[in-house]
Order: C-alpha cells, then sequence, then structure tokens
C-alpha cells in the first residue's frame, strides 16, 4: 500500500509541478505573503474543532519584511488574538490570516493581490526566530494554505520527519566564487533542520548552524560583501547581515560586539563582531544563517 500511495503522490506532485494551476475548489491560487517559498513548519489538520494541531503553515522571514496579501480581497480585522498582532482578509469564501504582523492597512480597506499589509514582527510563539503564521479559513474550518499558494520553482517544503532538501542551484560556495570561510572556529553545536528548541521546547526550522564558541571569540566574514544592518533583533540578539553576490547574504547572531558599521565594504575572513549570547540562546555560540533570495539555506551545504 504505501508504494501505492507514495506513486499517487509523485504522480500529485509531478501534475502540480507541471501546471501554472488554480488548485481544484480554490477561486484562484495565492500568492506567497512573504519573498521566500520555503515553509518551516506545514499544516496539521486538528482532529477535533478545539484539538491540538497547526492551522496554518509557518514562512520563515526577516523582521520588519513585508508581508503581502496573498488575494484580492477586504480588511477584515486588524488587532490582537490572545496578545499577537493579527491581520484577516476576507477574500470572499475564504479568509487568510497573518501574525504577528505590524498591520499596515485599517479594517474595512480593499487590498490588491501582492498588497503590502503590514510588517513581520519578531515574535511568533511558534517561532523561535522570524516567521510568519498564515492561516486560511473557511467558514470556521481551516484549511492548508499550501493547497492553494501557487506553486513556483524556487517552492520548498521543509519536511519535518524527512530528510533535509538540498538548496537549490549548488553550493552557495560555488556561487561566490570560491568556498566560505568558518566565521569561528568552534565545532558545530546545533546543525540546520528541524529540532525541537531547547528554550522554547517548540519542534521548527532551525534556520542556520550554531558553532560553539567562547564569548568574545571573533566572527569573520564568510565571503567578501557588503555590511547592510547591524541590529538587535528578536531572538538573534545583536546581528550583522552582510550582502554578498547572486542574492545570497550572511547573518551572523547573538554577537555581544560589533566591529563594523552598515555600508562598510568587509574582506572575506574580516572580523566583524565579537560571540557573544544575546537573544535566545542558552549559552555564548553563533548562530550563522546563509539565507538565499530570503530563504534560509544549510550553510553547511
Ligand atoms: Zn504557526
Ligand atoms: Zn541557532
Amino acid at each position: 500500500m504505501p508504494t501505492v500511495v507514495t506513486r499517487l503522490l509523485s504522480v500529485l506532485v509531478l501534475c502540480a509541478v507541471a501546471m501554472p494551476y488554480s488548485p481544484a475548489g480554490a477561486a484562484e491560487s495565492w500568492t506567497w505573503p512573504l519573498d521566500g517559498t520555503s515553509v518551516g513548519r506545514p499544516f496539521e489538520r486538528p482532529a477535533t474543532v478545539y484539538g491540538p494541531g497547526h492551522r496554518g503553515v509557518d514562512l520563515p522571514g526577516s523582521v520588519g519584511g513585508t508581508v503581502r496579501s496573498v488575494a484580492p480581497g477586504r480588511v477584515a480585522f486588524v488587532g490582537s488574538v490572545a496578545g499577537v498582532p493579527v491581520v484577516t482578509i476576507d477574500h470572499g469564501q475564504e479568509r487568510s490570516t497573518y501574525q504577528p504582523v505590524r498591520a499596515l492597512v485599517r479594517r474595512g480597506d480593499a487590498v490588491g493581490r501582492g498588497q503590502p499589509i503590514g510588517r513581520l514582527l519578531a515574535r511568533h510563539s511558534h517561532c523561535v526566530h522570524a516567521c510568519l503564521h498564515l492561516g486560511r479559513v473557511r467558514a470556521d474550518e481551516y484549511l492548508d494554505p499550501l493547497d492553494v499558494l501557487e506553486v513556483r520553482a524556487r517552492f520548498r517544503l521543509v519536511d519535518p520527519n524527512g530528510p533535509l532538501p538540498t538548496p537549490p542551484g549548488g553550493s552557495i560556495g560555488t556561487l561566490l566564487g570560491g568556498s566560505l570561510v568558518r566565521p569561528v572556529p568552534g565545532p558545530v553545536t546545533s546543525a540546520f533542520g528541524m529540532r525541537v528548541h531547547p528554550i522554547t521546547g517548540v519542534r521548527k526550522l532551525h534556520d542556520g548552524t550554531d558553532l560553539g564558541a567562547p564569548c568574545g571569540t571573533p566572527v569573520k566574514a564568510a565571503a567578501p560583501g557588503v555590511v547592510t544592518r547591524v541590529e538587535t533583533v528578536g531572538g538573534y540578539g545583536r546581528w550583522i547581515v552582510l550582502d554578498h553576490e547572486h542574492g545570497v547574504e550572511t547573518r551572523y547572531a547573538h554577537l555581544s560586539a560589533q566591529q563594523v558599521g552598515v555600508g562598510a565594504r568587509v574582506r572575506a575572513a574580516q572580523t566583524i563582531g565579537l560571540v557573544g549570547q544575546t537573544g535566545y540562546a542558552t549559552g555564548c555560540h553563533l548562530h550563522f544563517m546563509v539565507v538565499r533570495h530570503g530563504t534560509p539555506v544549510d550553510p553547511l551545504g
């Protein structure tokens, strides 16, 4: 039986990839609300109305990133639900919900497909780092947003129980014309991928690689680039973001200090800051991220 199911699924997947389509039953497909198209935690249908489950999908993003309406509609709700800022858009038959989001729209506003409706906030109870919880509701039933989100080449679902997908486009090091410099000499204490977070106990995508090193250890740039952000951001604490070529960014989180400013051009292996434990961190370590076109990829790849 499993093989039949597997084959059926692969046929379905192939169909889905082959057709630029609007899924059966949906008036039209949804556009992705963030720049990236990866899914940190998929939808888990609750067995009962109030039962456990995950009533939406978590899409990894950056704090302050633009959140867009998935389809044309009217803003039905802007406010707080259980302390979390939420925006809800009515599309007729269905509603889309977005959280945690600082709204740029007001109740009653008409919005177009892809129109910015807010900015992503740092904390969502499901996410250690920033992510958007996107919900899809018809009447009072929660449905899987992935059934209607448009299929794009870059779409990938991170299966919480399966092996990690390899990032598209070959190795990031090759893309940047060499290999990445290891930013600190320490060991990998937590790899990129699904894990149960040591502080929150929540299972989700760990969007970088943790390198253990004493506080104060110099952090080196993984490749030549330009400093685009030096700031303190939610769970990441103090971080530095470097912009490289080909839509690649590297990010260095939980720092105790920075040694470069925004706009600085840095060489590979140049010291940019010091290891710390700012943000959500159980000890001194570097949370090192490689992000391609807004989507975190495995730095070890
Ligand atoms: Zn969620
Ligand atoms: Zn980490």
